[in-house]
Formats: C-alpha cells, sequence, structure tokens
C-alpha cells in the first residue's frame, strides 16, 4: 500500500510511521530525515538546505520534488511505502501524481495546544533519528538514544520561533492538500491526540481491507 502522512509539525506522522512500517510492510519515507542526514553529512544538499530547514521555511519545490523523484524511484518501494513530510505544497502533489500512485493519504488531526507540547518536548537521536520526548516518551539514560546508543538532541527548528514559522507555513502552504486529497476520494483523517499506542491501532482498523 501507497500511503503519504498529512499533518502539522508534531502531530506525530515519524512516530506512527516508524510503529506501523514493519506491521504493513512498508518503507518509512521521511523528507525531514533524508534532509537532516545530508545536514549531519555535510553533503552539498545538506549544505544548501540547512538554513531553510533551522528557520523552519520550507526547501524549494525543485530540489525536494526531485529527491522523492529518485528516492520512489528505488526498488524497495516498488509496491508499498510511507511518505512521510512529502508532499507540502500542491506543486510537490501534483509532481507525485506524475511519478506515483498513492493509495491513501492520512490525515494527522490535532490541535495546536498538542502539537506546541509535542514540538517543544521532542528530542531527535543523531545516529537513528528516533523521536523521543522530554515528557511522553522519555529515554531512560538522559541523552542517549534507547534504540541505538546514539547521542539525543533538540532539533534548531524545534526552538519556539522556528515552531511558529513552521505552523505558519503548514497552514498556508500544506493544510490546503486536505481539500485536495478529500476532493479526490484518498483521504481518510484521524485523530492524532491520543497515545501513540492507540493512533497506531485505530490506524491499522482504518486500513484494514
Ligand atoms: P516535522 O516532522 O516537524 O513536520 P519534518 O522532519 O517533516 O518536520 O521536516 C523538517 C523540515 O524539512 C521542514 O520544516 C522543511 O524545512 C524541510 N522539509 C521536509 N519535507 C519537506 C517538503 N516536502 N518540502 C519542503 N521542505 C521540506
Ligand atoms: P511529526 O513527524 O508529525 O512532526 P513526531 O512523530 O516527530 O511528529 O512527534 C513529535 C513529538 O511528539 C515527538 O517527541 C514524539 O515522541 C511525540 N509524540 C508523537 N506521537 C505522540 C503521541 N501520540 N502522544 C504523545 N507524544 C507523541
Ligand atoms: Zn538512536
Amino acid at each position: 500500500m501507497k500511503l503519504v502522512f498529512l499533518g502539522p509539525p508534531g502531530a506525530g506522522k515519524g512516530t506512527i510511521a516508524v510503529r506501523i512500517t514493519g506491521i504493513l510492510n512498508a518503507p518509512h519515507v521521511s523528507t525531514g530525515n533524508i534532509f537532516r542526514e545530508a545536514i549531519a553529512a555535510a553533503s552539498p544538499l545538506g549544505l544548501k538546505v540547512k538554513a531553510v530547514i533551522d528557520e523552519g521555511r520550507l526547501v524549494d519545490d525543485g530540489a525536494t520534488i526531485e529527491l522523492v523523484r529518485k528516492r520512489l524511484a528505488q526498488d524497495d518501494v516498488k509496491d508499498s511505502y510511507i511518505l512521510d513530510g512529502f508532499p507540502r505544497t500542491i506543486a510537490q502533489a501534483e509532481a507525485l501524481a506524475g511519478f506515483s500512485v498513492v493509495d491513501r493519504v492520512i490525515n494527522f488531526d490535532a490541535p495546536d495546544s498538542v502539537v506546541i507540547e509535542r514540538l517543544s518536548g521532542r528530542l531527535v537521536c543523531r545516529k537513528c533519528g528516533f523521536n523521543w520526548h522530554k515528557t511522553f516518551n522519555p529515554p531512560e539514560k538522559d541523552g542517549v538514544c534507547g534504540k541505538c546508543g546514539g547521542e539525543i538532541y533538540t532539533r534548531e527548528d524545534d526552538r519556539a520561533e522556528a515552531v511558529k514559522k513552521r505552523l505558519d507555513v503548514y497552514r498556508e502552504q500544506t493544510a490546503t492538500l486536505i481539500e485536495y486529497y478529500r476532493k479526490q476520494g484518498l483521504l481518510a483523517d484521524i485523530d492524532a491526540s491520543p497515545d501513540a499506542g492507540i493512533v497506531v491501532e485505530n490506524l491499522r482498523k482504518l486500513l484494514q481491507p
């Protein structure tokens, strides 16, 4: 199954994707993770996008579309994937339609108060990218990833100013995709507010044939 996860930053798209990727046998493709890996490796792409991402703005459509087009041409995602964080603009959605046929778009629905609380406590592993949370899912050892032993940090774009910018960008450029996909009959809404385990269970039920 080819899925798109849509929703505001902090809604839990990445967290749920990681928990359901194995169950659905659908590789998790996160544009945010790909960009962060490029930044960590100081590759030409990483150097180009770092400032834009740190400020909470969107990377340009051209570069982002090209990146996803190449990733989705790979063999492991021939039949199924979870696309997390793409598309984020109408131009990206139109480009995606030109190179892949999406089965369902899951709209992670959560109020601002919830996403702000989640983003302000998010902690990310530098090595494996796992998303911990200071209150909701703290690592056992302070500053150390319980999955891989990697170092844990707070994302530059999870600072309050960048969070505000990202929520504005979401409302201005991304939220319009909800109606775009609803009109195509592809959208399914999911309440992203409960505990992650409950969201995973509800999503499983929703996706059952
Ligand atoms: P979040 O999980 O908070 O929604 P992501 O990890 O998906 O954030 O993305 C982090 C940043 O990477 C975005 O704020 C943006 O700068 C960039 N980015 C990720 N996906 C896209 C995209 N599809 N188009 C443009 N920029 C993107
Ligand atoms: P997104 O990919 O939508 O930006 P993340 O999956 O990174 O969101 O989640 C943002 C933060 O909220 C992370 O710190 C994560 O541990 C936490 N989180 C995610 N889902 C839930 C949930 N259902 N309940 C509580 N905390 C959550
Ligand atoms: Zn880790």
